[in-house]
């Protein structure tokens, strides 16, 4: 592990693996909740219970969506078999969306960068899970509009028990940042509620901004609110005016608190400095 070409190839080919498998994550978890929502349902109401075969990240085997046919492992390389495949089912030739090998891309992306700055070392690999989880709460939210519990909680209490060792920031700024993260959300949510008795966001918003509190500290709060809001109101505000989308739709929030969160992890400390010298 002291070479460095073993090192950065290592890096590059778990991050893929990491990415193929954040593909199943983005595509399954809403399936998964939405099945355990109408299990809820009918346990409620009384009704018998449909028995289903199970789904979940392991189970069934991946297998293409519109003819069902099985991929096999020799089809299921990161980014190799997509482009052997020419980007289509080996089975029908539907287009595989090429999302895929970009997310996969962007886990390798996320390793290498953490290792680059972060070294090969605890906070290099904490670093990496912080930002692989952020990769898929992105485009789950961006498809769904929904921050799963079962990602934003852990990696709210990952971030408290990084920092025991104070890897990112000491422990005390890590319980205050997840507390007033999730605060400052929770009364801009009350207070738009009030005043237009709407909902402004989710509450898996005010868990995500607790969750980078508590890697972050609280010292980070101020950037990512601000980048965050910036962002999200150019492009919201560009789509209503250039592509007429109507204002009333909720854009989800998620994608640009995770992009801030990124920005944060990496040049927090340069940035907070302007504000908190
Ligand atoms: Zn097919």
């Amino acid at each position: 592990m002291t070479d460095p070409v073993i090192m950065w190839s290592a890096a590059i080919a778990v991050g893929l693996c990491v990415g193929s498998f954040l593909n199943v994550v983005i595509h399954r978890t809403p399936k998964m909740l939405e099945r355990q929502w109408q299990l809820q349902c009918a346990e409620l109401s009384g009704a018998a219970a449909a028995t289903t075969p199970p789904y979940n990240l392991v189970v069934p085997g991946s297998q293409c969506p519109a003819c069902a046919r099985p991929i096999r492992a020799i089809e299921n390389i990161p980014i190799v078999s997509w482009l052997a495949l020419r980007g289509k089912c080996s089975g029908c030739g539907v287009a595989i969306p090429s999302r895929y090998p970009f997310v996969e891309l962007l886990g390798a992306l996320a390793a290498v960068a953490a290792m680059a700055r972060f070294g090969l070392s605890a906070q290099g690999l904490a670093a990496a899970v912080f930002l692989w989880t952020l990769l898929a709460l992105t485009f789950i939210d961006f498809d769904t509009q929904l921050l799963p519990d079962n990602l934003t909680l852990p990696l709210l209490w990952a971030g408290l028990i990084v920092n025991l060792w104070g890897l990112f920031t000491p422990l005390g700024h890590a319980v205050v940042g997840a507390v007033a993260g999730y605060l400052s959300l929770w009364t801009v949510y009350w207070l738009f509620k009030l005043l237009r008795n709407k909902e402004g966001m989710g509450y898996g918003d005010f868990k995500l901004l607790a969750a980078l509190g508590a890697w972050l500290g609280w010292e980070a709060l101020p950037l990512i609110v601000l980048l965050s809001s910036v962002v999200g109101a150019v492009i919201g505000i560009g789509l209503i005016v250039f592509k007429g989308r109507d204002h009333n739709i909720p854009l989800a929030f998620g994608p640009y608190l995770a992009v801030a969160g990124v920005v944060a992890l990496f040049w927090g400390k340069m940035l907070v400095a302007l504000y908190l010298p």
